[in-house]
């Protein structure tokens, strides 16, 4: 299996390879050259999450250095359950968010991680990696402790929850939090910089943690390709999920394991007031737009870098809409379903996981799940005001959130980022 760039300026590339690239040379982004053809026998209900992973991704892995490994990593990456559940009779969801981290993040985190440590070679690697909330915590979970690795996690200061922020920079050892003066773009257009400049690239060996690196989208494939499955034996109908989007990672996943053959429906993109995608499957123009802050802000994303990965996964934007719809949620409607669903039914959710359940209730038709992607414990400043009520905290948050956190504040700019390396 090879992978190619999105732009199309590179030379084919095994995993390993783009995996040490992150970004393409040619500023694109690493999808597969052709989609393998799977064979659906292969996987037995009995399987456990990780059995069922490993099976999923060995072709993607096909004569790579790493495909021998792929068991080990998928039993270190694929350590939590990832359940279906159906708070009522006429709803599912899919609860991505019992991992270390509480938040989906961690399965493509713990992934990378996985792999990144059994890479051929003894160079010391630098993550870079640049997050609206999640992604830092997750990655600073699944690379810590880990031997020839520094991890550097930039943040948009002020704009996580106070929580967030805690995961982000409790870690120590090997992993370094940054506050950047500025938006999650910001953070992310430095990243992207220091990635591509030639010379911090001669000093060192960058790997990318953000959604961009092929290792974190391949392995979010699996709970899509499982729970279809699990979904179909149960209710004996194909299901549609509905995944609240921002950076877009967590949907391509999703659409990936539709065109590998799994029993998935239609995808419905929930995002929340950032408009750029729901605009363009109105238009089909695409136009980036700058972030605006919202209460489901690991979806604050004015300009989501996966785009690239949906428009070549479709040779025309008729095909796309058959597949695709976008549901625009705002903070009101936010608010509103994260009342009635505790009013209603006693459940509660976060606000990005609210967002998708909005629009499902939008929707016609029975059989859609949404995607909850973290626990509402991390946006306690949110949600507890809204049910009048505290949430619990799991326990492995507030085993993290017990911890001290050490941070550095930076300008937003790639020199001010290269005094941090
Ligand atoms: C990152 C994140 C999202 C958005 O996922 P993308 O892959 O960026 O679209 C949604 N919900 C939560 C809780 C997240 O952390």
């Amino acid at each position: 299996m090879k992978y190619v760039s999105t732009r199309g300026q590179v030379l084919p590339l095994s995993f390993s390879e783009a995996l040490g690239e992150g970004l393409a040379p040619d500023g694109g982004l690493f999808v597969p050259a052709e989609f393998p053809k799977i064979d659906m026998s292969v996987f037995d209900p009995k399987m456990t999450f990780d059995q069922f992973a490993a099976a999923l991704l060995k072709p993607f892995l096909d004569k790579d250095d790493l495909q021998s490994q792929l068991p080990a990593i998928c039993r270190g990456a694929f350590n939590f359950p990832v359940p279906l559940k159906f708070p009522t009779p006429e709803s599912a969801l899919l609860e991505l968010f019992h991992g270390p981290t509480a938040a989906f993040k961690d399965v493509g985190a713990r992934f990378l991680a996985e792999c990144i440590s059994r890479l051929p070679g003894h160079q010391k690697r630098t993550v870079l990696v640049a997050t609206s909330g999640d992604t830092g915590g997750a990655v600073g979970g699944a690379f810590v402790g880990k031997p020839n690795i520094d991890v550097v996690i930039l943040f948009p200061k002020g704009k996580i929850s106070p929580r967030q922020e805690k995961q982000i920079a409790c870690w120590g050892k090997n992993v370094k939090a940054v506050a950047v003066k500025g938006n999650f773009d910001d953070c992310q257009k430095i990243v992207k910089e220091a990635l591509s400049s030639k010379e911090l690239r001669h000093t060192r060996s960058f790997v990318s943690a953000n959604s961009i690196s092929i290792g974190r989208l391949l392995p979010q494939m699996v709970y899509y390709a499982k729970t279809s499955m699990d979904y179909r034996r149960i209710k004996g109908a194909a299901p549609g999920f509905v995944i609240p989007t921002g950076n877009l990672g967590n949907a391509v996943a999703g659409l990936w394991a539709k065109h590998l053959g799994f029993p998935i429906d239609k995808i419905v993109l929930a995002t929340n007031a950032n408009r750029s995608i729901g605009d363009f499957f109105a238009s089909g123009k695409w136009k980036p737009n700058a972030t605006v802050s919202t209460l489901a802000n690991a979806m604050d994303v004015g300009n989501p870098s996966n785009m690239e990965r949906l428009m070549a996964l479709y040779p025309s934007f008729e095909q796309m809409k058959k597949d695709i719809s976008v549901v625009s949620v705002s903070d009101d409607q936010i608010k509103k379903e994260i009342f009635e669903r505790f009013d209603d039914d006693l459940e509660v959710y976060c606000p990005h996981t609210a967002t998708a359940m909005f629009a499902r209730r939008g929707l016609q038709g029975q059989n859609w799940i949404a995607v909850a992607t973290a626990h509402p414990a991390k946006f306690e400043s949110i949600v507890e005001p809204i049910i009048g009520q505290l949430i619990r905290i799991p326990p492995q948050l507030s085993e993290l959130l017990n911890r001290p956190s050490v941070y550095t504040e930076i300008e937003p700019t790639l020199a001010a980022l290269k005094t941090q390396l």
